[in-house]
Order: C-alpha cells, then structure tokens, then sequence
C-alpha cells in the first residue's frame, strides 16, 4: 500500500533492453515489409507522431545510453565548431577527444562513452554537438521505409527507438 508510483518514463525504461533482443528479429522483418509499402509517406507521418509521443514521455537527460555505447562520426566543419566554442585550437581537441576514421576520411570520438558526456549525463557541447547527435535517433526524418537495418540496430541502443519500433509495428500490421 501506498507504494511510490511509477512514472511514465520507468514504465518505458523497464526491461527494454531484454525486450529489444526478444523482439529483434520480429522487428527486423516488419520494418523491412515496409521497404515496399506503396505510401512510404505515410509511414514517415506515423513515425513522426509516434516519435513525438515517445519522445514525450521519455527523458534523454536520464538515460544517454546513445552517448555511452556509440560513437558518432564528424566532419571538419563539426570539429571547427566544436573547437571555436571550446576556444581552443583545432589539433587540441583532436588530441584530447577525437580519432581519424580513415573508413570515411572523418573523425569519431576517441572513447566511448563520449568524453564530451558530462558526470550528470549531459552533453557538455550541446549547442555544438555534432550533426549526427542532433539527428539521432533519426525516426523523426523522412525516409523512414529505407533504413531497417539502422531502426532495429537503434533498438538495443535506444529505448526510445525500440518503443517508436514496437508502436508502428502494432499499429500497421
Ligand atoms: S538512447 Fe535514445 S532515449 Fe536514450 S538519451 Fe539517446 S536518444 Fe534519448
Ligand atoms: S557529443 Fe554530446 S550528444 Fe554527442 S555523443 Fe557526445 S555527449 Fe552525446
């Protein structure tokens, strides 16, 4: 009696990691039935409003699992600007936090979790923070049909993904 209620954000926090491997494949052959859907536009509007609900109820300041399991790769411009917010020199921050990636002629950070996420888990360069942290988890763009592989990756890396996922999956099939 008298227990302390579960917030909406714990509901969807719990067990999602579990969860996302028991419904990986199933995900996975969903999101890629959709490849051929013939209104991939609609599709893309239901990812929208779903990506808006679930990022509504989910609480990125309180997870970062994004900041602490991957690394996301930056291009020069990115670095200048990290570096002029920073006010230090452009090879500074190259030493102290990125690495080349000669995969693709850009960088990536140099750890993981991002030496740039902060103790209280925020992003210490959140105004400057590169592109692909900006767009992550990419559920909100257009396109949503083409990337399969990417949405059921993102689903063990991210609970909110996942439950996007697991929400367009139950609403069309
Ligand atoms: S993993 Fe997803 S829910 Fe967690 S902080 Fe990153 S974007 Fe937000
Ligand atoms: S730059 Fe900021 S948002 Fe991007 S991974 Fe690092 S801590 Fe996270």
């Amino acid at each position: 009696m008298g227990g302390r209620a579960v917030s909406a954000h714990e509901k969807l926090l719990r067990d999602w990691e579990k969860n996302a491997v028991r419904h990986e494949s199933a995900s996975f052959h969903i999101l890629h039935r959709l490849r051929t859907v013939d209104d991939p536009g609609a599709v893309d509007a239901l990812a929208r409003a779903v990506h808006a609900e679930v990022f509504g109820q989910i609480d990125c300041t309180r997870c970062a699992n994004c900041c602490k399991t991957a690394s996301p790769g930056l291009g020069d411009a990115e670095v200048d600007r990290i570096a002029a917010w920073l006010d230090r020199p452009r090879e500074a921050v190259i030493a102290d936090f990125l690495e080349p990636y000669p995969a693709d002629g850009r960088f990536r950070m140099r750890t993981i979790p991002c030496p740039f996420l902060g103790p209280d888990d925020r992003c210490t360069i959140y105004e400057v923070r590169p592109d692909a942290c900006r767009n992550y988890p990419n559920t909100d763009r257009g396109g949503f049909t083409q990337r399969p592989r990417q949405h059921t990756w993102n689903t063990r890396t991210c609970p909110a993904v996942y439950h996007i996922v697991r929400r367009i999956c139950e609403q069309l099939f």
